[in-house]
């Protein structure tokens, strides 16, 4: 300090109240000491006793100021009268900044002078073309006759996995009884309706379920399977459901869908959004008509007779969305950084090598999430086949995360029997495989670690509830290891948050695991007891009980945390997302540039 400088020297005082419901944490405090230091005065923060130098992060932040909290700040020197005028300004901004929770993604409006049906976006965009009605038809590839189908049947139900015996025998028995009765497809298929019909309503309406799981056997071991039927010509695609294997043999003329029982969370709808197909989920069935109608999934409409100046106004849509996408696109190699400088990654998700290779040319800078129960698909791949999937993925990028099979909930195999069950999303899923089908785990941990061949690679167990699972899954991937002889030096292994009992466990887990990846879209569902895939209960997308639980996961976690669920890609929620702490996001591939796009505005 100079000689005369204590003479000039002035105090000034003002008293902040931190008006943000994050409080003043990390962003906000450190904005604001890097203003303070531009000030030659003394600055201190003063609270509750406590005096600390408001020019350092780590200092301010000791105060612990949550929101309706207040402190004092205290300039002392030549400059304190400009210092406490700007620092009071910066730091009413950026409470004001901090208080504005993002607003759910408003859908935008669009005037259409016809009458409009409204509806449920599960995937934005546009799409003019006549509707089609979903038409299935059975074939039969390589006939067998029904007595021998029947027999096979019978011989499977008595080689099943021990685990299911109890349910194979059941359905074995029912299947005898039938067998009494029944010589036919059709004589089976009248039975078995007539069985169920007995049944509804009754205390064993649950056998319904048997009776129809027997004649599914029976009907696949005749050699029958099901045929869509698609029109070449464009369509907008109008189902009561669609099976997630489905949406993904959509031919291209497919430019849009209208489902009527599904939801914004179920697998059929996260693969739409892959896929960038225009959706929405309309209740009430539609009337057929070769004319083209609007599916303005945007706005969340359906115009069912659009006049001309309908069809010039979708137009100019679809043209403000297709340059926004332009531009997005033209930038997708660039890193997402934030106004202020953040760089937050951005990975994809993705099914198998096709769609790994889809997510590096769209910009994705590493692969966040591979749902391998996709590629798994219709016919359980063997070893080679599935060795050369992943060493396909993992040298496209540095940073790869392999899920281990999630199967059950709403994802079925056809080869993985899976008992029937009441409540199947509380059921046999995810990392309880590894207890009920232990040799497919084997076999895929096998692959993923000989395609490794050294190279880093993430494992990630799903729908971990406790320690101990994850204790036994890493046990038993490090046996197959052995087993093998693979190495395993650059395997690290970690977990998806997805089960909120993990919420209260973190200091546990932060022992155990390498990382988290938070999957939003079953979280949400656990934490609300709302089955994402319900068709009449709907849950909130963007959840305040959601918010709380990934900030929570942020502040406790003591391992990277990122994000694989729908919400990392919800342009509504990724602002509040960065501001928590979430470095890492993983979006479909078709989400990555504009999630880039959307991080650069944060
Ligand atoms: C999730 O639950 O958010 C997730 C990413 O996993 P999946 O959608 O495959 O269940
Ligand atoms: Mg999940």
């Amino acid at each position: 300090m100079g000689l005369f400088d204590g003479l000039f020297a002035k105090s000034r005082t003002v008293v902040l109240h931190v008006t943000s419901a994050n409080g003043f944490h990390l962003r906000p405090a450190a904005v604001f000491t890097t203003e303070a230091k531009k000030f030659a005065s003394r600055i201190e923060a003063e609270t509750r006793g406590k005096s600390v130098d408001a020019k350092n992060l780590n200092a301010l932040l000791s105060l612990g100021l949550e929101h309706g909290d207040h402190f004092d700040l205290v300039c002392k020197g030549k400059d304190a009268e400009a210092a406490i005028e700007a620092l009071t300004r910066t730091f009413e901004t950026l409470m004001e900044k901090e208080s504005t929770t993002p607003e759910p993604p408003k859908q935008e409006s669009a005037a259409y002078t016809v009458q409009t049906i409204p509806g449920e976006t599960l995937a934005p965009g546009i799409a003019v073309a006549p509707l089609w009605h979903y038409r299935a038809k059975t074939v039969q590839e390589t006939p067998h006759p029904f007595s021998v189908a029947a027999e096979t049947v019978l011989q499977d139900l008595s080689d099943a996995d021990t685990k299911e015996k109890g349910i194979a025998l059941a359905q074995k028995t029912l299947l005898e009884t039938l067998l009494e009765s029944v010589n036919s497809l059709e004589a089976m298929r009248k039975a078995v309706e007539e069985a169920c019909q007995t049944l509804r309503g009754s205390a064993m309406e649950a056998k319904c379920t048997d009776y129809r799981d027997l004649l599914r056997r029976i009907e696949s071991a005749m050699g029958y399977h099901t045929v869509v039927d698609y029109p070449d010509t464009p369509f907008i695609l109008e189902a009561d459901d669609l099976l997630p294997s489905e949406v993904e043999t959509l031919p291209s003329s497919c430019l849009g869908v209208i489902l009527h029982h599904t939801s914004p969370a179920s697998h059929t709808a996260i693969l739409l959004r892959a896929e960038g197909i225009p959706s929405l989920i309309i209740a009430d069935s539609l009337p057929s008509s070769d004319a083209p109608v609007i599916l303005d999934a945007s706005a969340g409409v359906l115009v069912p007779s659009p006049a001309p100046s309908d069809m010039t106004q979708a137009q100019k849509r679809e043209e403000t969305i297709r340059k926004r996408a332009d531009h997005a696109h033209a930038k997708r190699f660039e890193p997402a950084r934030t106004t202020d400088g953040q760089v937050i990654k951005v990975l994809a998700n993705v099914t198998d090598a096709a769609s790994a290779q889809e997510a590096k040319e769209a910009g994705a800078e590493g692969i966040g999430l591979l749902r391998t129960e996709f590629l798994f698909g219709e016919k359980k791949p063997d070893y080679q086949t599935q060795k050369e999937t992943y060493r396909a993925i993992f040298d496209l990028f540095d940073e790869v995360t392999v899920r281990t099979l999630d199967v059950g909930g709403d994802k079925a195999l056809p080869y993985i029997d899976l008992p029937e069950e009441s409540n199947p999303f509380l059921g046999i899923r995810g990392v309880r495989l590894f207890q009920s089908h232990p040799d497919i785990i084997e076999e895929q941990l096998h692959a993923i670690f000989d395609a490794a061949e050294g190279k880093a690679v993430k494992i990630m167990f799903p729908m971990v509830a406790t320690p101990e699972e994850f204790i036994a899954a890493k046990r038993f991937a490090l046996e197959v290891a052995t087993k093998y002889s693979c190495c395993v030096d650059n395997i690290t292994f970690g977990m998806m948050v997805e089960v909120p009992s993990v919420l209260f466990l973190m200091e546990i887990f932060n022992k155990e695991v390498d990382f988290y990846s938070i999957g939003s879209n079953d979280l949400n569902q656990y934490l609300h007891a709302v089955e994402r895939t319900h068709p009449t209960l709907s849950l909130d997308p963007r959840s305040r009980a959601l918010f709380a639980a990934i900030e929570h996961c942020v502040r406790h976690a003591q391992k990277p945390v990122s994000i694989c669920g729908e919400l990392a890609a919800d342009e509504a929620a990724i602002e509040r997302l960065v501001k928590c702490g979430v470095t890492t996001l993983s979006v479909s591939a078709k989400a990555v540039a504009n999630t880039k796009e959307r991080i650069r505005h944060v």
